[in-house]
């Protein structure tokens, strides 16, 4: 039996303004945060934070980014020790990391970092931080939940399955599930500092198409505010989910089966390609957590996402007598390599990043080199700058109807490796 909240509460709307053949949906989510008075558009990234701060920069240098996204994602592995401090300083997570974000989004684990497989049971879920293993139970996570008071939080789950599980170990990870969100539910109805959050629900299932719609069914039966998909890899995060057979069909499987009004969150789709393949078929919120992967390792996004006026011919075109560059994949470049060593221009020329304004890609190559933390400061600008800048343009592709412009015009600077 599903008791309502006693309490009042402003709910979070998911609009759609305009749906593709494909599933995909331009939308707009408002009252997203617990006052009521914000409004996202949808397709959107949310932003990756380590620990309650954006990664390698302060609150000053996150300041320099343009188009910083409104969410903040917050892991619980992360932050979970530090839940008694939260609690006794009384104002919540937003202000103790003191993030201007309006959305604080609290979710289990860092999408940037593999998972160890294998510390779930039925009395809760492992996450993990700084001081290794912290193993959650409902009321332990609620308790958590409450002093950090997030205006979305993700529900507990067992999302540790992956192409490899039998029916057996999916049959139990849904269960579980289910079985912490009515506990998570129960609670929440009797929280009133909760009763402002949204909570969303997970939905599990690994690669069984039964034990998907089955999750997916029994989640939207509950009162749950938004969707997060998980459960396809097993926390193992260098997975690019659309080169798994028959990924691409549960999915499209799983997303049939969820309403229409209520956001779709993935945390581990990543590359803008893998990002537009995932929107077009409902996905509608994703992760920021790629670009800082790509920072870790000293890449720097170099892909073009701007489309030229329909007048003009397509700006590849123009480029192609450019010599092929083998360290490249034609939407990154290694900054470590020697071959940036003496060169002045630009991470990427012609973008307005504080990185690019400023700064040459032999010195931060140099930077890396003599491995000064300036050299991830410096990455984590632009490469940040630029995937949030793609959002943009993936939603003004979606307005103008080009989509299918921009997603082959991304492959095309994939496969042609060019030399930038
Ligand atoms: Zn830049």
């Amino acid at each position: 039996m599903l008791a309502t909240s006693f309490f009042g509460s402003i709910k979070m709307k998911f609009i759609i303004e305009k749906t593709l053949a494909t599933g995909g949906r331009l939308g707009i989510i408002s009252q997203a945060n617990r006052q009521g008075n914000v409004t996202l558009e949808t397709p959107m990234c949310t932003l990756f934070t380590k620990g309650g701060s954006a990664p390698h920069l302060s609150i000053d240098m996150l300041r320099r980014v343009a188009h910083v996204p409104e969410v903040a994602v917050m892991s619980l592995g992360a932050l979970a020790d530090h839940h008694e401090t939260v609690a006794e300083f009384g104002k919540g997570l937003r202000e103790f990391t003191a993030m201007s974000n309006p959305v604080i989004f609290t979710t289990l684990h860092d999408a940037s970092a593999a998972i160890s497989p294998g510390k779930n049971d039925n009395s809760g879920v492992a996450v993990w931080g700084k001081g290794g293993k912290i193993k959650l139970d409902t009321s332990l996570f609620m308790k958590i939940q409450e002093s950090f008071c997030p205006d979305w939080f993700q529900a507990m789950s067992d999302g540790d399955t992956d192409v490899s599980c039998g029916n057996k170990r999916l049959v139990k990870s849904v269960d579980r599930t289910l079985d912490f969100l009515d506990e998570i539910v129960e609670a929440k109805n009797k929280s009133e500092v909760l009763s402002k959050s949204s909570l969303i629900g997970v939905i599990e299932g690994g690669f069984s198409e039964t034990q998907r719609k089955r999750s997916a069914a029994e989640t939207v039966a509950r009162p749950v505010d938004g969707f997060l998909i998980e459960g396809f890899e097993k926390g193992n995060r260098d997975v690019d989910l659309f080169s798994l057979p028959d990924f691409t069909k549960i999915l499209s499987f799983t997303l049939e089966h969820l309403p229409t009004d209520k956001p779709r969150i993935m945390e581990t789709v990543w590359s803008p390609l893998q990002v537009i393949k995932a929107f077009k078929l409902g996905v509608d919120v994703f992760s920021s957590a790629y670009p800082h992967i790509l920072t870790e390792k000293g890449l720097a996004l170099v892909s073009d996402y701007s489309l030229p006026p329909l007048s003009q011919p397509a700006k590849l075109e123009l480029q192609t007598a450019n010599a092929k560059n083998e360290e490249t994949n034609g939407l990154y470049i290694d900054l470590h390599n020697s071959r940036y060593s003496e060169d002045f221009g630009s991470i990427l020329p012609g973008c307005s990043c504080y990185a690019c304004t400023n700064f040459t890609r032999a010195y931060i190559h140099h930077l890396l080199k003599t491995k000064e933390l300036l050299a991830f400061v410096l990455l984590t600008i632009h490469n940040f700058h630029q995937y949030f800048e793609f959002f943009q343009h993936l939603r003004l592709s979606l307005k103008s109807d080009r989509l299918n412009e921009l997603e082959d015009y991304l492959s095309q600077q994939l496969n042609s490796g060019l030399d930038r």
